[in-house]
């Protein structure tokens, strides 16, 4: 093993597969266990790292597990003929795994200051809805938020994966609040309520008219995950409603692509 490869290994801890799950033929989770120092606020990702062919092979992958979960959840795509994700694909439990020390990335609730909390839009493609599950296991994120609305766009029906779990999560964390909706999209399914992609549905106030609430530049924080494409035409078609980019705690919109 060659000197760099030692050094990057430092960065990583060795976890074990403790579940497997298949939603699809292309779509999967996981379960891991987790290291008492691995700390990550909801909405980060994790760096996961996997031994092929005698390389280290890392990718992003956001927590789908609450922060406060003894073990880690992930969910992922099996893109064909992909380096890695065909690779993690073969996982079974007790499967040895890297998992980089630290957490990444800024999609969290943290970063918004203005304007104060009120209705929380999560608006998400395929495995991108991960972070969201996340965040909606947090007794904070249902006290601070007045309305909360989970936007989720698949492609067809099998797709569309944590349903029950998003109930489950709704059951226990959303006690005495009225303001939750989960909004399902399937895009290439003609007999589905919602069947238009994200853009659409707000540029034709569509999502709006099922929320029964107003996107709004003074009361809206709004998080996109997924498709990049969609990530961009969304961020448009929001900013064409008024609302800003999130910077430096200031703004509505933020955002993490996918891939
Ligand atoms: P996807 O094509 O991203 O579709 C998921 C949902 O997003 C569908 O409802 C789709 O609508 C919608 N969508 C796509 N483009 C959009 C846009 N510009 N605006 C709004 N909505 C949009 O499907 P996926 O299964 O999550 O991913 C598809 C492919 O992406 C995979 O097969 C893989 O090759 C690649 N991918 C790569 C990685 C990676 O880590 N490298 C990760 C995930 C995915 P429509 O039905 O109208 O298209």
């Amino acid at each position: 093993m060659s000197y760099i490869e030692i050094m990057s290994l430092e960065k990583f801890t060795i976890e074990t597969v403790l579940s497997v799950k298949r939603w699809s033929d292309h779509l999967f989770s996981f379960t891991m266990t987790r290291p008492q120092a691995f700390k990550f606020t909801a909405g980060q990702f994790a760096r996961i790292g996997l031994c092929v062919e005698g390389e280290l092979v890392v990718r992003a992958y956001s927590v789908v597990s609450s922060p406060y979960d003894e073990t880690l959840e992930f969910f992922s795509i099996v893109v064909p003929n992909g380096a890695f994700t065909s690779h993690l694909n073969e996982l079974t439990v007790g499967t040895d795994i890297y998992l980089e020390k630290v957490a990444y990335g800024f999609l969290t609730l943290a970063r918004y200051q203005s304007p104060e909390p009120h209705d929380l839009w999560l608006l998400a493609t395929g495995t991108g809805v991960a972070p969201f599950l996340s965040m909606l296991q947090d007794f904070e994120v249902w006290k601070n938020y007045q309305s909360i609305y989970l936007a989720y766009s698949v492609r067809t029906r099998e797709e569309l994966a944590y349903v029950d779990q998003i109930q489950h999560i709704v059951d226990v964390f959303s006690e005495g609040h009225q303001g939750f909706k989960f909004i399902p999209i399937i895009t290439r399914d003609s007999s589905a309520v919602l069947n238009q992609r994200l853009p659409t549905l707000i540029e034709t106030g569509d999502l709006e008219n099922i929320a029964a609430r107003q996107l709004s530049a003074e009361t809206s924080h709004v998080m996109l995950c997924g498709n990049p494409q969609m990530v961009e035409d969304t961020k448009n078609a929001l900013k064409g409603k008024g609302l800003t980019m999130n910077r430096r705690g200031v703004g509505n919109i933020a955002v993490e692509n996918y891939w």
